[in-house]
């Protein structure tokens, strides 16, 4: 399912992420950046030593990087040249600024892409998994987030969201066909 935004393209396709040809795929990282699991452990196993070594380099300049921020690092071994890792909220119940943090993550990420001159770019579903953020409302704030940042920034030619499960694939589906071109 896609949908053209300014003269971009936003896409959803179910899949793995770390298999994707875009120029960056994101990761759904900890505030440590040290690596953990789910999609964070899968981009380190596929993308190898290179990406994790970086990853160090930025934590001892940096310390931890809060929710809502992300850093570009190399795409090491993967197909696509750089990982892009972003920290998405834990939801601790939705008082805490959950949805703004989560906008947030998807912002910085598609800025950190911008500024490397990048015209494509591959999201997970950020914190819906260990972190629990309920997925449809997670669908519909990263799709808007990205469609504003998208209409905004017209070298950005492909966002494509790559969902592991059903489940997450027809929210994301779903939230789509709700939201304004
Ligand atoms: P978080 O800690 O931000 O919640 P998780 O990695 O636990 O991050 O989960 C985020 C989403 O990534 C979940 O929907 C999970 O199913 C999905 N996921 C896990 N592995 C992959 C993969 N290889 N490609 C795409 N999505 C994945």
């Amino acid at each position: 399912m896609r949908k053209s935004i300014g003269s971009g393209t936003l896409s959803i396709v179910q899949g793995d992420i770390t298999r994707q040809q875009t120029d960056a795929i994101v990761n759904a990282a900890n505030s440590s950046l040290l690596g953990g699991g789910g999609v964070d452990g899968a981009i380190h196993r596929a993308g190898g030593p290179e990406i994790l070594k970086e990853c160090e380099q930025i934590a001892a300049e940096i310390g931890r990087l809060d929710a809502g921020g992300a850093v570009i690092t190399t795409g090491g071994r993967l197909a696509a040249l750089y990982v892009i890792h972003a920290v998405g909220p834990i939801w601790r119940g939705g008082n805490q600024g959950e949805r703004e943090t989560l906008a947030s993550a998807y912002r910085e990420s598609l800025m950190r892409a911008v500024e490397k001159g990048l015209g494509s770019v591959s999201f997970p579903s950020i914190s819906t998994g260990a972190y629990r953020f309920p997925v449809d409302e997670a669908a519909g704030i990263a799709l808007g987030a990205v469609r504003d940042f998208m209409k905004g920034n017209a070298g950005l030619k492909l966002v494509e969201f790559v969902l592991f499960d059903a489940a997450t694939l027809q929210a994301h589906e779903q939230a789509l066909g709700q939201i304004e071109p």
